[in-house]
């Protein structure tokens, strides 16, 4: 998931559009790069289907495309220019429970008989799409702690009604966890958890070819969302999604990668300056809103959002909310913000200015994993 607008149901970064031209249909040795269209404004989703090796039948899929009929077609006339059928597949691995990433699943496992494993964590999103009314009386008490009325509340989360349209069921049949081997003939993968743009969101390694399929976890040239998460209870603590982003980024750094193959984009060669990119950009953004605070003293989140993204903050609010709040946290836990409570509603100070590198060294332990 990348760029802005609505993306698999959840909006992106807010930032310029990016429309990439497709990659296109490719084969890297026994993996073969199969992209749908998604109907985004980013365009395709990569599949990645991992050949048999010879004298063997076993054909295995990561990620599927949106659930749509074209989308569905794209993935047939790909697979058949190899001479293979969806009714070939023997195993399909989610990386995570968005849309474009499981959407043909249901579809796939009946045709094929399939097995389809993802992250223990990916159950609720692949089996249930709209919240319970309990839910969202309980999102929005939580939303406007941050600032936000029940009508941007509604508006966030506009984007449902048009993801209900293409959301099919896809239960798990195997829950992975983290360091879990997938036994592939001939090309076994490991199961890494890298939770951040979503907290169930896995990366596959490939250790003897040195490959990596990195699902929204690693993208070409655009950095993933990591989307606010709403604790149940709302005392409970809430996770710091951008600040596991970034644990799980320093998990993935060491590897000595030869390629990683992201659902969205091209090839990636050097993940170790995409990630340094990455964190670039973060550090500019966390100055950018320690700036903002000291300018009007006190701000909820909504405001550090309207301040941020003066345009785009009222047609984005879950994208702006779940970028400021990343943000925030970051400066907060690292010492360069304070938070008080006034009839229920966060507001920060800053508290001083952070230097080039300073959020992450502060972060240090946190981020060591
Ligand atoms: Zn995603």
């Amino acid at each position: 998931m990348l760029s802005s607008d609505v993306v698999n149901g959840f909006a992106s970064p807010v930032g310029p559009v990016v429309v990439r031209e497709s990659p296109g249909i490719k084969q890297f040795g026994r993996i073969l790069r199969l992209p749908t269209p998604t109907g985004y404004d980013f365009g395709d989703i990569n599949s990645y289907a991992i050949l048999p090796e010879s004298g063997s039948d076993q054909l295995v899929l990561i990620d599927t495309g949106v659930g749509r009929d074209k989308c569905w077609q794209g993935l047939v006339d790909g697979l058949a220019q190899f001479g293979y059928g969806i009714e070939d597949i023997d195993l399909l691995l989610l990386t995570h429970g968005h849309v474009d990433h499981f959407g043909q699943g249901a579809r796939i496992k009946q045709v094929s008989g399939c097995e389809v494993w993802g992250h223990e964590a990916i159950a609720a999103s692949v089996t249930r799409y709209l919240p319970s009314e309990e839910q969202i009386i309980h999102e929005k008490a939580f939303f406007k702690t941050l600032g936000l009325n029940d009508e941007m509340y509604d508006r966030a989360y506009n984007y449902r009604e048009h993801v209900k349209k293409v959301f099919k069921p896809c239960p798990l049949d195997h829950h992975l966890q983290d360091s879990d081997m997938i036994p592939i003939e001939g090309f076994a993968l490991q199961a890494i958890h890298t939770p951040g743009h979503c907290p169930e969101e896995l990366v596959f390694w490939q250790a003897e070819t040195r490959q990596m399929f990195s699902g929204d976890h690693l993208l070409t040239d655009i950095t993933p969302v990591c989307l606010l998460h709403i604790p149940k209870p709302l005392e409970q603590e809430r996770n710091h999604a951008l600040t596991e982003y970034y644990q799980s980024t320093d998990k993935v750094y060491p590897y000595e990668i030869d390629a990683v193959y992201p659902a969205h984009g091209d090839v990636i060669h050097d993940h170790r300056a995409l990630i340094d990119g990455y964190k670039l950009s973060t550090e500019r953004r966390l100055l950018k809103i320690s700036k903002i605070l000291q300018k009007h003293g006190s701000l909820t989140p909504l405001g550090v959002g309207q301040q941020l993204f003066p345009k785009a903050w009222e047609n984005m609010l879950y994208a702006v909310v779940s970028e400021v709040m990343g943000h925030l946290d970051m400066l907060a836990d690292a010492g360069f913000a304070e938070i008080s409570e006034r009839q229920g509603v966060l507001y920060y100070v800053s508290t001083g200015e952070p230097g080039p590198g300073e959020v992450f060294e502060a972060l240090g332990d946190v981020l060591a994993v």
